[in-house]
């Protein structure tokens, strides 16, 4: 049995919830959940000018609705100033780190003469062996050794060497008190004893600095894993400019959390033999963080919404009409009975739980508001003397099958209704496709709808029999300009 672990994702709280931070946590998550142990929901909130106030309780709130859990945050870096302080402290008592006061204006010289010199924009050091004093304003800086290299392994790609002389003296500690992301994440995972970093490769680059702080704190690196980037189709970092990053517009615009974790699950991870549904215990059952694949995975949004589709079909009618009934416009409002009974005869064509609203419709319009036009009603090679007589004699049918006129009549059943409209289509001589297109026409005012027999019998009779009646009246009726315009 192997070792429990210790994980942690550390957010930063700068804007909307981001995808990549599900993706992130979902790692992490499964790595605890497979060894057991401890996940700590750390919040990077040392950048005090990003910061926003109602970021980190949207991460909490999107990651609940994910499923995610933690065991144990948020914690905030901004409440452990004092910890960073004594670190940095520790840091320039052992000659790692140095006092530095040189004012923005110099800096800006510097690095404008490096770029004129197409040097690589760096702090040129000239602090680093001057006595510089703690009470006026000042940063810290780690002194980075000028010459050989800093080594790592990374669990994922192996070993990485950085020349010494690339890495810049990276401020530790700013002017106003707080860390930078390179101190505070280094004390924390050394102090809250996490053994396993999971987190976005674009943090390699990171890694020499973190070394080098380790080194001269003498702790023990914890194993770090380095995850794929999500990226667009054109394999860019995933950015808000070509797909949407925000768990919140994936979770209002009717993702199921399942499709999606089952999504950001196969990017960076394969179950082997092409397989590419599996449910969050599946992953767990199977998750090796060594087996994390690097290569670029695409945040295609078409494959999720396949996958939701997918997700969609296997919820039970209830359910499904309840998780509809959250995001959709329309369903909101519905009695959950008729959003029971809807949810699985919409559910063979959905995408996204929200394609609700544009494919029902016309269960919540008036029976005046369908508007069927004269060239949808009447098949190619029929009058519309004919239609209105074939509509009328549809209409007679439901009239006996749900009582007339009346809201309180018989309920129509799905297979007797169905059965008397072929028997009619056979005895005038129309063909099923014929007939139903018409009739889809007159109840819904559209060429694609759910299956059209189910949706009249939730409709019931009275509404059916007013909107043929509708119909029948756009066929018949000679002041009607689109008649006019299409002949007989
Ligand atoms: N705040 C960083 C991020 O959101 C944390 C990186 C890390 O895990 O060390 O990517």
């Amino acid at each position: 049995m192997a070792e429990p672990v210790v994980v942690r994702a550390a957010p930063s709280p700068t804007g909307d919830p981001h995808v990549g931070t599900a993706y992130i946590f979902l790692f992490n998550y499964a790595l605890r959940q497979k060894r057991g142990g401890k996940f700590i929901l750390r919040i990077d909130d040392t950048d005090r000018t990003r910061y926003q106030a109602d970021a980190e309780q949207n991460i909490i709130d999107e990651l609940a609705w994910l499923g995610l859990a933690f065991d144990e945050g948020p914690v905030r870096q901004s409440a452990r100033s004092d910890r960073y302080r004594e670190a940095v402290e520790e840091l320039i008592a052992k000659g790692a780190a140095y006092r530095c006061d040189c004012t923005k204006e110099r800096l800006d010289e510097v690095r404008a003469r490096q770029r004129a010199e197409k040097e690589q924009p760096r702090y040129d050091g000239q602090c680093r062996d001057r006595d510089v004093s703690a009470d006026g304003p000042h940063v810290v800086r780690l002194k980075v050794p000028r010459d050989g290299e800093t080594t790592f392994a990374d669990s994922l790609r192996g070993v990485i060497t950085f020349a010494n002389a690339t890495i810049d003296d990276q401020v530790l500690l700013k002017t106003d008190g707080h860390p930078t992301y390179h101190l505070a994440t280094v004390v924390d995972d050394h102090d809250m004893e996490v053994t396993h970093i999971l987190r976005a490769e674009d943090w390699i680059n990171s890694m020499p600095k973190h070394v080098l702080l380790y080194r001269a704190f003498g702790w023990e690196p914890p194993e770090h894993f380095h995850l794929p980037l999500l990226r667009n189709a054109d394999k860019s970092k995933i950015s808000k400019r070509k797909n949407h990053t925000s768990i919140t517009w994936y979770r209002e615009n009717g993702f199921l959390p399942e499709a999606l974790l089952n999504f950001l699950g196969l990017m960076g991870w394969s179950m082997g033999e092409d397989r590419e549904e599996f449910s969050l215990d599946e992953f767990i059952a199977a998750f090796e963080p060594a087996d994390i694949k690097t290569s670029a995975p695409i945040f295609d949004l078409q494959k999720l919404e396949w996958l939701n589709g997918v997700y969609i079909r296997k919820c039970p009618p209830e359910d499904l009409g309840r998780r509809i009934a959250a995001v959709s416009e329309l369903g909101r409002d519905a009695d959950p009975a008729l959003m029971t009974a809807l949810a699985p005869l919409v559910s063979e064509r959905m995408k996204r739980l929200t394609d609700f609203d544009d494919m029902c419709a016309f269960f919540f319009v008036g029976d005046d508001e369908i508007g069927a036009r004269y060239e949808d009603l009447v098949p190619k090679k029929r009058t519309d003397t004919n239609t209105a007589a074939v509509l009328r004699a549809a209409r007679e049918i439901v009239a006996e099958l749900g009582g007339g006129d009346d809201e309180t009549a018989a309920i129509m059943e799905p297979a007797d209704l169905e059965q008397r409209l072929r028997a009619l289509g056979a005895e005038v001589e129309w063909k099923p496709r014929e007939l139903f297109m018409s009739i889809r026409y007159a109840i819904t005012g559209k060429k694609v709808s759910p299956p059209i027999v189910e949706c009249m019998c939730l409709l019931g009779a009275p509404a059916c029999m007013a909107r043929m009646d509708a119909a029948i009246d756009v066929l018949g009726n000679p002041e009607n300009p689109i008649l006019g315009q299409a002949g007989s």
